[in-house]
C-alpha cells in the first residue's frame, strides 16, 4: 500500500506521520521550495494537542506551546476589564491542555518528524486523476507519482477538491481581514500567561503566548474584500483603524514588526460531504476552510489525519472501504466547526450590530462558564475528544 499526499501543511504532515505509525509507505510533495507558512501562530486547542501527543510528539508540542493560564476581555475604549478567568476548568474538562504555537516551529516539528529528506520540496501538482488500479498525480515540471491512493492536503485552493467534487468551488469572503504577528510579551499589552482580547466596534485585538516569551498577536478589521495593502505599512493601517483604542492596543501596534505582520482576507466555504473521489480524497482545508473564529480550522485537519489512519487500520488493503469511512467518519464534524466559526465570525464582527452589543454586555456579566463551554462544544467530537 502506498500513499501519496499532496501539501506538506499541518494536515499533510499530520497524515504522514499518521499513516505511517501503521506501516503504510508514504509519499509527500509540496510545491514551495522551504518551510515557509503564511501566518505567525495558531492556538491548537486541546482536541488538536491530543492528535499531535498521538503522532508521539506530546513533549515537542509542550516545549514549544505557549502556557494560557487565564483569559480576559476588554473593553477596547475604556481598557476596563469585562471579564477575567481561568483556564484551569477547561484543561480539567477536556483533559488537556491547549497550546497556541508559532506556525513556522509547529511546521518545522511535524517535519522533522516525519523527516525533512523524506519531503519531495518544490513540486506542485497541477492535475490528479485516478483509475481502477491507480491513483497518478502530475507536476508542474512534467513528472508523475502514481500510488494506491492519492490525499490532497493542498489547502484552501485545493485543486484536489475539483478533481473531488468534480467542479470548482467559490470560497466566501468573511467581511473581515486578520492582520498577525508575533511581539515579545509586555504587560502594557497584556499579562504573559494570559489570552488577552480588546473589543469593541465588531473589531477585536488579541494576544496570547507561545514559547520563548513571545506574544502571537491579531486584529481583525472588517473592511470589503480585495481594499489594496503593501506590506510595511501595517503600523499606519493599524493606527487609524484602532485609533482610541485602549493603551494597550496602542503599545502592541509601537511594538509590532511592520515587515513581518501579515494580513489574510478570511474567506471559508460552505460545508460540502464528498470527500473522495475512487482513489483520492481531500483532507484539512482542502476538505474543510473555516474562518479562524473558533481556532479549529488546523485542529479539524488534525482530527481528519487519525481518522484517515484508524480507516485504514480498520480496512487493511482495501482502499475503498478505508477511504468511505475516513469521509463518513470526518465530515459532519468538520462541517460543524465550520459553521460554528462562521456564527462566530457574525457576532464578533457587528454582522448584525444588536447581537454585538448583547455579547458585550454578556462579557461584562462573564465569570468564564459560558466562554469555556463554548470552547469544550467545539474540542468535544474529534476522535480522540468524543462527544458525550
Ligand atoms: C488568520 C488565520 C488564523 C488561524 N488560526 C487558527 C488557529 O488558531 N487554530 C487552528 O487550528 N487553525 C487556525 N487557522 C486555520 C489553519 O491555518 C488551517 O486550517 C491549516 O493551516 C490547514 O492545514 P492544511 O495542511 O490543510 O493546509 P495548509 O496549511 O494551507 O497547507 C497546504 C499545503 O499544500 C501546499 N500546496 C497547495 N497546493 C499545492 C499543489 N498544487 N501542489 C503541491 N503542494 C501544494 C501548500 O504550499 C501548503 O504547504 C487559521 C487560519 C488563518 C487564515
Amino acid at each position: 500500500m502506498k500513499v501519496v499526499i499532496i501539501g506538506a501543511g499541518m494536515g499533510g504532515m499530520s497524515a504522514a506521520i499518521a499513516l505511517r505509525q501503521i506501516g503504510i509507505e508514504t509519499a509527500v510533495y509540496e510545491r514551495v521550495t522551504e518551510n515557509k507558512p503564511v501566518g505567525a501562530a495558531i492556538s491548537v486547542w486541546s482536541n488538536g494537542v491530543k492528535c499531535l501527543n498521538y503522532l508521539g510528539l506530546q513533549e515537542e508540542t509542550a516545549e514549544l506551546g505557549g502556557i494560557v493560564e487565564t483569559m480576559s476581555y476588554i473593553d477596547a475604549h475604556t481598557g476596563e476589564t469585562m471579564c477575567r478567568f481561568s483556564m484551569q476548568p477547561l484543561i480539567d474538562e477536556v483533559g488537556q491542555r491547549p497550546y497556541p504555537i508559532a506556525r513556522a516551529e509547529l511546521q518545522s516539528m511535524l517535519m522533522q518528524a516525519y523527516g525533512m529528506d523524506a519531503i519531495n520540496f518544490g513540486m506542485k501538482m497541477v492535475s490528479v486523476a485516478d483509475g481502477p488500479d491507480a491513483a497518478t498525480a502530475t507536476f508542474a515540471d512534467g513528472t508523475t507519482v502514481t500510488a494506491d491512493v492519492i490525499i490532497g492536503a493542498d489547502g484552501a485552493s485545493s485543486i484536489t477538491r475539483e478533481y473531488v467534487l468534480g467542479t470548482p468551488v467559490t470560497r466566501r469572503y468573511a467581511g473581515y481581514v486578520n492582520f498577525n504577528g508575533l511581539v515579545d510579551t509586555d504587560d502594557a499589552i497584556g499579562p504573559a500567561t494570559e489570552w488577552t482580547t480588546y473589543v469593541g466596534e465588531g473589531k477585536r485585538v488579541s494576544v496570547m503566548p507561545v514559547a520563548g516569551g513571545r506574544f502571537y498577536f491579531f486584529f481583525d478589521v472588517v473592511e470589503l474584500e480585495g481594499v489594496p495593502y503593501e506590506r510595511g505599512t501595517a503600523r499606519e493601517v493599524l493606527r487609524s483603524h484602532f485609533a482610541g483604542w485602549a493603551p494597550g492596543v496602542q503599545t502592541l501596534i509601537d511594538k509590532l514588526d511592520p515587515q513581518t505582520t501579515n494580513r489574510v482576507e478570511i474567506l471559508d466555504l460552505d460545508p460540502f460531504h464528498t470527500w473522495v473521489k475512487g482513489r483520492v480524497a481531500v483532507l484539512g482545508d482542502a476538505a474543510h476552510n473555516t474562518t479562524p473564529d473558533i481556532g479549529q480550522g488546523g485542529c479539524s485537519a488534525m482530527e481528519d489525519a487519525i481518522e484517515l489512519q484508524w480507516a485504514f487500520k480498520d480496512h487493511p488493503g482495501d482502499v475503498h472501504a478505508a477511504l468511505a469511512a475516513y469521509q463518513s467518519a470526518r465530515t459532519e464534524r468538520a462541517g460543524e466547526l465550520v459553521l460554528r466559526a462562521r456564527k462566530r465570525c457574525d457576532v464578533t464582527h457587528a454582522k448584525d450590530p444588536q447581537a454585538t452589543a448583547q455579547w458585550y454586555d454578556e462579557l461584562r456579566k462573564e465569570d468564564g462558564t459560558n466562554v469555556i463551554r463554548g470552547i469544550v462544544g467545539n474540542i468535544l467530537g474529534g476522535p480522540l475528544t468524543p462527544a458525550r
